[in-house]
């Protein structure tokens, strides 16, 4: 029998000794850790132990704190395991014969080494009862415990060799990318739900298939809540992502060939919003608009301008690459001077508008798109809201006109998203975004480094590499190598190509949720400049690694 057995520094003397019993039963013993009486977290010597025997790499496990309850706690999100806290040797004995227990905590500093010595005996010499109505309570157990949240995820080597490494990756590193979040354990359940299961070709009270009553529950909760939180006429909650959400409302405003005007992407746009080899640029005519050269920021007159003389049929706002407010009663302004239709295609936003720290373009635009997980913090996906008098066709532009069976699973988790985003903690967490984008871009602007047009008012920053002599690529591969995931950006003007690029984006969604606040961008903020002034100098990539560690170690992904 091989038995996996592991502590924290409370319970590390205890450990010791049920170590040398196990072995005196000539019981094969791989020791985890800890080593000594150093303080350590008792949760990565839980999982330690957790994760062998739930992948039947140990058959038995022994774990020990001081209580041996954070221990328990931790060992029993793990798929399979049944981890009994015990203080006497009957609750051993119990444990394993009705629960079939496979990891033993033990309390350090409640049990007497006589008694816990007592207790691994009889949990030892006990096997599980074969009685029936403990082998179905066991099975209940289990199968209760498939339908929730798994902290392991999958039973297949390879993929949960994947699932570790990315788990590990996100926690060890800090991520500034604008575009990307955390979501919560509750959209996480959602999205990985039985819903994953159904086809629900229609929409609700008009499917294709029979089997979809509780389909048409989620998605009309979904539907109600996206109307709660920004207020639209219409929802369509089924886009499987921001650019189908895109393509159903050019679909719906447009034929091919008409003429769109749009923030081209070298200046911030999106490619949906007419990139050359984007779908939209290959069906329209698209025309794009930047920011002005001095203030790189937009310039109201020249997009008025430059709509006078094209006379678009669909003016789009909205940006990935834009730090500043974009003003929707502007957009419109010019749209009803030219007789255009407007989109806003808040995908980067949405979270920043359902806060209320930025303004909402729904009073103003026939048709507003998103994606739902960047700054809005749900799942991967996207929505159209637009007025009453395009509901319709919008709907038949998604179904059946885009897509086939929408992603239930997904359209629960925008459902837990919207109630998320409804709750005053999440306005809390709009204004922090903000708070921490400014404090990082001040740190960055008074350690010399230039931002695109000046600062920020929303979640991102672009930084100007040309005065530190680097390239974008180079500096987003240094920052990676020293644990700061960023991405490299054009900035207005750009000389270089989008390949290489003169900038870097940053964002601070994804870290504001792990609960970091503007000290943590104040040195988050140093050890981006620290990185940037040295690229290639191993020292201070291995340096700043160890502080990024720390700093994320600090502040847990949820
Ligand atoms: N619109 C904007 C402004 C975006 O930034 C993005 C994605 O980055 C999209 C649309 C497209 O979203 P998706 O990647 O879900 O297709």
């Amino acid at each position: 029998m091989k038995v996996a057995i592991g502590a924290d520094h409370g319970g590390f003397p205890l450990k010791e000794t049920v170590r040398e019993m196990l072995e005196a039963r000539g019981i094969t013993v791989e020791d985890v850790g800890c080593y000594d009486t150093n303080s350590v977290d008792y949760p990565d010597y839980a999982r330690e132990v957790a994760q062998r025997v739930s992948r039947g790499e140990a058959e038995q496990g022994v774990l020990v704190c001081t209580t041996g309850t954070g221990m328990a706690m931790t060992a029993n999100r793990f798929p399979g395991v049944r981890a009994a806290q015990c203080f006497t040797p009957a609750m051993a004995e119990l444990a394993r014969a009705h629960n079939n227990a496979n990891v033993l905590a033990l309390g350090g500093g409640m049990l007497s080494p006589e008694t816990a010595g007592a207790i691994v005996e009889a949990w030892l010499d006990t096997a599980f009862s074969a009685e029936a109505r403990h082998a179905r309570r066991v099975g209940k157990m289990e199968q209760y415990g498939r339908s929730g949240v798994c902290a392991d995820g999958a039973a297949d080597a390879a993929v949960r060799a994947i699932l570790d490494a990315e788990s590990e990756r996100q926690r060890t590193t800090l991520d500034l990318i604008a575009s990307e979040n955390y979501v919560s354990p509750a959209v996480r359940q959602a999205v990985g739900s039985v819903l994953s299961n159904k086809y629900a070709e229609g929409y609700p009270g008009k499917r294709w298939y029979q089997g979809c009553a509780n389909m048409d529950r989620a998605e009309r909760l979904a539907v109600e809540r996206a109307g709660a939180v920004f207020g639209a006429e219409h929802a369509n909650v089924q886009p499987h992502s921001g650019s189908t959400a895109n393509m159903a409302v050019y679909f719906a405003a447009l034929a091919p060939g008409d003429t769109i005007l749009a923030m081209s992407l070298a200046h911030g746009g999106h490619l949906t919003h007419g990139h050359a080899a984007n779908f939209s640029g290959r069906l329209y005519n698209v025309v794009g608009y930047g920011v002005d050269r001095d203030t790189e920021q937009l310039d109201f007159g020249e997009i008025a301008r430059l709509a006078e003389t094209v006379r678009p049929k669909l003016i789009v706002a909205g940006a990935s690459a834009y730090p500043r407010t974009l003003d929707f009663s502007a957009f419109r302004e010019i749209a009803d001077k030219t007789g255009a239709l407007l989109m806003v295609d808040m995908a980067h936003i949405a979270g920043l508008i359902a806060a209320g720290v930025h303004p909402s373009p729904v009073p103003h635009a026939e048709f507003v798109t998103a994606t739902t997980h960047k700054t809005l913090r749900g799942p991967r996906g996207g929505v159209v809201l637009c007025r009453s008098a395009f509901a319709d066709e919008v709907d038949r532009q998604i179904f059946p006109g885009l897509q086939g069976g929408p992603e239930m699973h997904t359209i629960l988790g925008k459902a837990v998203c919207f109630q998320e985003a409804l709750q005053p903690a999440f306005k809390a967490y709009g204004q922090s975004i903000v708070r921490n984008a400014r404090s990082l871009a001040e740190r960055l602007a008074a350690d010399g480094f230039r931002l695109v047009s000046g600062g920020t008012d929303n979640h991102l920053m672009l930084v100007d590499l040309t005065s530190a002599g680097l390239t974008g690529k180079a500096a987003a591969t240094a920052l990676e190598r020293a644990g700061i995931v960023v991405n490299k950006n054009c900035i207005p003007f750009d000389t270089r190509s989008p390949f290489v690029t003169s900038g870097i984006r940053l964002g601070t969604p994804a870290v504001t949720t792990r609960g970091m606040g503007e000290d943590a961008m104040h040195t988050l903020g140093g050890l981006i400049g620290d990185v940037l002034r040295a690229p290639d100098d191993e020292a201070v990539t291995d340096r700043t690694r160890r502080a990024v560690a720390e700093l994320a170690g600090q502040f847990p992904v949820p």
